[in-house]
């Protein structure tokens, strides 16, 4: 079965506006001249949304959020709703990164509750999972992030609206990456846990996506792997140059 794979940005919290249009602009126009094998799409903070929609605009790169509230709108100071992002003109919200779940402290729950408001308001969800050091030295990599897929996947989980992306966390940011092997067989294990929660059929054209220091250097042995369907990139995806050499790379 193939999947097209998808290739997202991460940008977290970087960016002023003079430098993202730039940014935006060069990874708009280097995507046209690649062929259509990969899914591209950007994701800066909020204050950015419009001015990279703008920049991208005539091009084939999509745009999506960092996060979401589960509510439609009212009293919730700070916060920005799923269809304030459609409206900004998102095509996705990336939903349960490991920051939101730390800094945050966000459950399972809540990010499934914002997925399921997402869903409604018409976006498509990037699900994060992902265990810690700890909790990999201690054996226990496939029991979190199966709990963590199960606990927050969102009712009305489709294999076109959602997308899991498996993020060890301390391979966020680190310069560590897991081994393809190590990641493989994380992946495998999330889709088999997705054809038992969903079914056989959603589990294999879901794509699930793989976090942590991919940058052009691992990428090609890291997509080369069965049940790896993509990249979420955060410090790659800040230089046009180093995303869309992982962009090439897709099978
Ligand atoms: C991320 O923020 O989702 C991420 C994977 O970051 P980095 O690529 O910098 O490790």
């Amino acid at each position: 079965m193939s999947r097209k794979v998808l290739i997202a940005g991460n940008w977290k919290m970087n960016g002023l506006i003079k430098g993202s249009q730039a940014l935006a602009k060069e990874i708009a126009l280097a995507t046209k001249s690649l062929k259509p094998q990969a899914e591209v799409l950007v994701c800066p903070p909020f204050t950015l949304l419009t001015t990279v929609k703008k920049a991208l605009r005539g091009s084939r790169v999509m745009l999506g959020a960092q996060d979401c509230h589960m509510e439609e709108k009212g009293a919730h100071t700070g916060d920005v709703s799923p269809y304030m992002l459609k409206d900004a003109g998102c095509d996705y919200v990336i939903l349960g990164h490991s920051e939101r779940r730390t800094d945050h402290k966000e459950s399972s729950a809540l990010v499934k509750a914002k997925a399921e408001s997402a869903l409604k308001a018409g976006l498509k969800v990037i699900i994060c999972v992902g265990e810690t050091l700890d909790e990999r030295n201690k054996g226990k990599a496939l029991s979190v992030t199966e709990k963590q897929v199960k606990d927050s996947l969102p009712d009305g989980a489709t294999a076109s609206n959602t997308v899991i992306a498996y993020e060890p966390v301390w391979a966020i940011g680190t310069g560590k990456t897991a081994t393809p092997q190590d990641a493989q067989e994380v992946h495998a294990h999330i889709r088999k846990v997705l054809a038992q929660k969903l079914s056989k059929s959603v589990a294999t054209r879901m794509r699930i996506l793989y976090g942590g220091s991919m940058k052009p250097q691992n990428a090609s042995e890291l997509l080369n792997e069965e049940d790896i369907d993509g990249g979420l990139i955060g410090g790659a995806s800040l230089k046009a140059e180093d995303f869309m050499t992982i962009v090439s790379k897709a099978k």
